[in-house]
């Protein structure tokens, strides 16, 4: 019977529980949660079997830590510190180089592989945990060659079980094009809710005229703040660089309409639609 100790039960951790659950029922969960309510939760929608602390982690055979960013930062050399020397430990934060840098020098360091999950919804807490929800996406796996080999083939089977298909890549890099597909989206979701929120006192009048494009677009912006505090916080250069050339293209496209340049405008989504073929087979 093997043991997975969950650290963080929410979104991602309590999908990754139930899908192991699934694939693998001879496996004992154990949640470890800041939020005593989301522990209790857990059990009570079978994502864990026992609530547990950071001092039983010499008993693991494997590790999830699927808390927010800075969370993250903060608890991962206690783990490193508390874990056996053959526990492999799995970290599935949104940004990837504050994590493999305050790891860097850490004994156990050949014991932590650094991913990024690309899969999740705007949904957090237990009862957002979905059966599936990794299947058919894409986990990013950063310093690959920092993890012990051994280690690193137990986490491939998991990723394996899970549906998962692997890019590997170095944490710098992949905080640079996260912050352009993923904290991008994220901000422009955030901010577009913001302005019509403000331009439409009467939260009715937005929920009647809402058509799906503005639903969609809008979805983002119902995530969490304190998950996403901290990755901008993380991410800062790289947003902040992203951003401007956004707000020049807005600035643009502002232009464009004070100047009735039209021409220019529908040159601009024309050349945008070439998305569709960019995507195709994506999503
Ligand atoms: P979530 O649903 O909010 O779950 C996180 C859980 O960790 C919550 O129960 C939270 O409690 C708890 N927690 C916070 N600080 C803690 C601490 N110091 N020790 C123990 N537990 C703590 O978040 P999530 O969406 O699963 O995200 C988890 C991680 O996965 C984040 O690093 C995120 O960047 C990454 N990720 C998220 C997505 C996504 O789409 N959501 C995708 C890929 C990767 P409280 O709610 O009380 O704070």
């Amino acid at each position: 019977m093997q043991k997975i100790y969950v650290i963080g039960i929410g979104l991602i951790g309590g999908s990754m529980a139930l899908d192991i659950k699934n694939s693998n029922p001879n496996t004992t969960i154990y949640g470890i949660d800041a939020n005593v309510s989301h522990l209790d939760e857990a059990i009570e929608i079978g994502l864990i079997d026992a609530k547990a602390n950071i001092n039983d982690l010499e008993n693991a055979d494997m590790v999830l830590i699927a808390v927010p960013v800075d969370a993250s930062l903060m608890i991962i050399k206690d783990v490193l510190d508390a874990i056996s020397e053959k526990t492999l430990v799995i970290e599935v934060g949104s940004t990837k180089e504050a994590i493999c840098n305050v790891v860097k020098t850490h004994p156990k360091r050949r014991n932590l592989l650094a991913t990024h999950p690309i899969a999740g919804t705007e949904f957090s807490g237990p009862k957002a945990a979905i059966l599936g929800l990794f299947n058919g996406k894409t986990n990013i796996i950063c310093e690959v060659e920092e993890t012990a080999f051994k280690l690193q083939e137990k986490a491939l089977k998991l990723f394996a079980d899970l549906g998962m298909r692997i890019r590997y890549m170095n944490p710098k890099a992949h905080d640079k094009h996260i912050a352009y597909v993923s904290h991008l989206s994220h901000i422009s979701s955030f901010m577009l809710g913001k302005t019509v929120i403000e331009k439409e006192k009467n939260e009715r009048d937005i929920f009647d005229m809402a058509g799906s494009g503005f639903e969609s677009t809008v979805r983002l912006a119902k995530s969490s703040p304190a998950m996403w505090t901290p990755i901008f916080e993380q991410n800062k250069d790289n947003v902040i660089e992203i951003l401007e050339e956004y707000i020049a293209n807005l600035e643009q496209f502002k232009n464009h309409l004070e100047t009735d340049n039209y021409k220019a405008i529908y040159s601009e989504m024309e050349n945008t639609n070439h998305i569709k073929t960019i995507l195709k087979g994506i999503v």
